[in-house]
């Protein structure tokens, strides 16, 4: 039985995608007394937190916060521009795309399932699991609707099953070059504030995003960023809404305040958390994150085992999936590595269970922390048998010290 009094010394390893580790910084700042969410501090936070998501999903137009997990924001993308039946067409790139079309489904949406059809060595049952979005398939797709009845395409950015980061502007291209009028949803919940994502130049509609992952905050917050066309969908789109209905948040929020009781604590977190992202700047934060993740993967090639994204131009900077040898149940594997070294992986998920595991590399780490995830790791692929081509560890460290960080680390002179 597990014993919640027992707390091994030192900080416990929390490598999976998310949540990711939330930095101290963010734990005092949400510390703060909690205040009265109609009062006058209360607007100036919820105007100067509403400002900075925006700069983070690169949108001039609404984000709307939610106190909810991710999942809620997706129920409001789709209930907020759609109605009952409506036809929709989704991309099957791994679990995460695939529970979203199965909530579609229960909306009573009608959702149409893309997938590569390809054939995969390693996971025949699932070879569009081990890529990206193919933009030529959504294109040929919308080719053959003149009469435009789908309603919307929808992809996932950063599958957090899987470690694969689609192309989303060649999606925006697809459906332009098919002269659909279809709207363009993305799940970045894992993507954002690691991975480039740019929401206006990109042409998405409805943008869905959370606050465990990039942003380093605890679960509990989402995010819409909504387009105008998006909000013009509004008006006619037909589905059931109450709490998740965009146009009185919108209108509330031009004030810095909720129509309900928002989450407090946890926007002082994100008030925190904009500081760092922003004061960092975006383009360094990407760049730590695909430095990070080419360091990650250097480990799994060292290893001779297969990443379980297999396209080099989709790799994921948030994540790493690696595909255990046959006979190798990579949740056996996960627990010997939690029970020895205090180390949590991600799980696989869906139609990768037992098959693969899951390395975060995102948020608020750094290169000793993935050195020391790695080396957790190889620890345990050998105590589970796992003959390794070559040490992981080696490669990890010898690809930090070759490729110095674009900004160096600051210290007070
Ligand atoms: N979409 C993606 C890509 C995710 O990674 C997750 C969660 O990990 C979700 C959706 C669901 O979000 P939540 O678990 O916060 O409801």
């Amino acid at each position: 039985m597990l014993n919640l009094d027992f707390h091994p010394t030192g900080r416990h390893f929390l490598q999976i995608p998310g949540p990711s580790p939330v930095p101290d910084r963010i734990l005092r700042a949400m510390s703060l007394p909690t205040i009265d969410h109609r009062g006058p501090e209360f607007g100036a936070l919820g105007l100067k937190v509403l400002a900075g998501v925006r700069e983070i999903f690169k949108t001039r137009h609404p984000v709307i916060i939610y106190p909810a997990s991710g999942t809620g924001a997706w129920e409001a993308a789709l209930a907020n521009t759609l109605s009952p039946g409506d036809h929709v067409v989704m991309y099957e790139t791994g679990h995460f795309a695939t529970l979203w079309s199965k909530m579609a489904t229960r909306l009573g949406i009608s959702s149409e399932f893309l997938a590569w059809k390809g054939s995969d060595e390693h996971l025949p049952n699932a070879p569009s699991w081990r890529r990206g979005v193919q933009a030529d398939l959504i294109e040929e797709r919308l080719r053959k609707d003149p009469e435009h009845r789908i309603k919307a395409v929808c992809v996932v950015h950063n599958e957090t099953s899987t470690g694969v980061t689609s192309n989303i502007a060649a999606v925006r291209k697809a459906i332009d070059a098919a002269r659909h009028p279809a709207l363009l949803m993305v799940d970045t919940i894992s993507g954002l504030a690691s991975a480039d994502f740019r929401h206006d130049e990109w042409g998405v509609d409805v943008t869905v995003s959370g606050s465990q992952k990039g942003l380093m905050l605890p679960p509990g917050i989402s995010f819409n960023a909504i387009s105008p066309r998006a909000l013009e969908a509004m008006k006619s789109a037909k589905l059931p809404r109450a709490f998740w209905a965009w146009d009185e948040i919108v209108e509330m929020n031009e004030s810095g305040y909720w129509p309900y009781t928002p989450n407090t604590n946890l926007l002082y977190g994100l008030s925190e958390a904009l500081d760092m992202i922003l004061g960092e700047r975006l383009d360094n934060v990407f760049a730590r994150h695909e430095r990070w993740a080419a360091g990650v993967r250097a480990a799994v090639n060292a290893w001779g085992l297969p990443i379980q994204c297999a396209d080099a131009s989709v790799y994921s900077p948030v994540l790493t999936g690696v595909i255990t040898p046959p006979g190798v149940d990579a949740d056996a594997l996960r627990r010997l590595i939690y029970e020895r070294f205090d180390l949590s992986l991600g799980t696989g998920l869906g139609k990768l269970k037992g098959r693969m595991f899951r390395m975060g590399h995102l948020g608020d780490s750094n290169d000793l922390t993935l050195v020391a995830m790695v080396a957790g790791v190889e620890m345990g692929l050998k105590l589970a048998g796992v003959k390794l081509a070559g040490s992981g560890v080696q490669a990890t460290m010898d690809h930090f010290a070759s490729h110095a960080a674009s900004v160096a680390l600051q210290r007070a002179a």
